[in-house]
Formats: C-alpha cells, sequence, structure tokens
C-alpha cells in the first residue's frame, strides 16, 4: 500500500512538474553523501580507471619511489584503494600533495594494462575540491567547514602541479 502510494505521488508529481528535478534533484539527494555530480566526459572517463591489476610496475616510478611525505603510500596504493571512494577524495587529494603529475604520467607508461594515473589524480583533485568547496566534508565530521583563506586554498597550495 505504501509502495503503491509513494508510486501514484511520483506519478503526479512528474505529470505536474513539482519538485526538483535533474541536477538539483542530484544534489539534494546525493550532496549528503559526499557525491558530487560527474559530467559525461568525467563518466566516460571513470570506466578506463578500473584496469589495475595490482602489479606494483608504477611503485617503481618516480612518485612510488619518492612519494611525497607520510600521507603517500604509493601509486599503487592510489590507484587500488585512495581514489576508489568519491567522498574519500579529500583525503587522496591530500595525499596526492607534493606529487608532481609527470612523475605518475612517467609511471602510466609503464602500466601494462594503461591505466591512466594522471587523469585519475586530475579527477581526485577535481572531485576533491567540488567537496571541500561545499563544506559538507566538514559539515559531516561535524567540524566548522573553514574559511575560504585557511582551508581551500590552503590545501590547493599542497596540490600536485597539473600542468
Ligand atoms: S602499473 Fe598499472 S596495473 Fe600495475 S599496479 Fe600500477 S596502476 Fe595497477
Amino acid at each position: 500500500m505504501l509502495l503503491s502510494w509513494a508510486l501514484l505521488r511520483t506519478l503526479v508529481r512528474l505529470l505536474l512538474g513539482i519538485g526538483r528535478r535533474g541536477l538539483a534533484a542530484f544534489r539534494a539527494n546525493y550532496d549528503a553523501d559526499l557525491l558530487p555530480p560527474v559530467t559525461p566526459a568525467e563518466r566516460e572517463a571513470l570506466s578506463t580507471f578500473g584496469g589495475c591489476i595490482a602489479c606494483g610496475l608504477c611503485d617503481r616510478g618516480a612518485a612510488g619511489a619518492r612519494g611525497s611525505g607520510a600521507a603517500w603510500r604509493g601509486t599503487m596504493s592510489f590507484v587500488l584503494a585512495a581514489s576508489r571512494s568519491m567522498p574519500d577524495h579529500p583525503a587522496a587529494a591530500r595525499m596526492l600533495a607534493g606529487v608532481p603529475i609527470e612523475a605518475l604520467e612517467a609511471e602510466e607508461r609503464s602500466c601494462p594494462t594503461r591505466v591512466p594515473i594522471a587523469a585519475l589524480a586530475r579527477f581526485v583533485l577535481e572531485k576533491a575540491g567540488e567537496i571541500e568547496r561545499s563544506g559538507l566534508d566538514n559539515r559531516r565530521a561535524g567540524s566548522e567547514p573553514p574559511s575560504s583563506a585557511a582551508g581551500t586554498s590552503g590545501r590547493a597550495a599542497e596540490s600536485p602541479r597539473l600542468s
């Protein structure tokens, strides 16, 4: 009975054009889950990010060997774990801080399954930026969103070079 009522209500609202639709509806439903929308190009790119076979070759490259400090666990770890869940992208972006994008591009060339590691890093940074600009990650963690001077711009200074 409840499902029938919900279906009827949804159909009536659609027919009358009531309520949020499209991107506004998506944001209303998923912002709190730290899931920003993706563009058609990003959706297409997402299908190329999952080809890792955990061979570890990328960890022999410049970024894998040098890393960027205590947070960096190596490129394979970034590809297989840190970058996998969009709500975790702000943390993954902090891991990337100090890793030159050129090093990731070099490691990508040695990848046997051609995982686009640099594009994955750019995607992670982009979505992390969207989440941080929304302030939702701070609110979910129970703290106040940072001011633009101390928060987003401070983290941006730690981001890898993207040129
Ligand atoms: S080289 Fe490619 S397949 Fe191997 S661990 Fe790195 S990303 Fe995965």
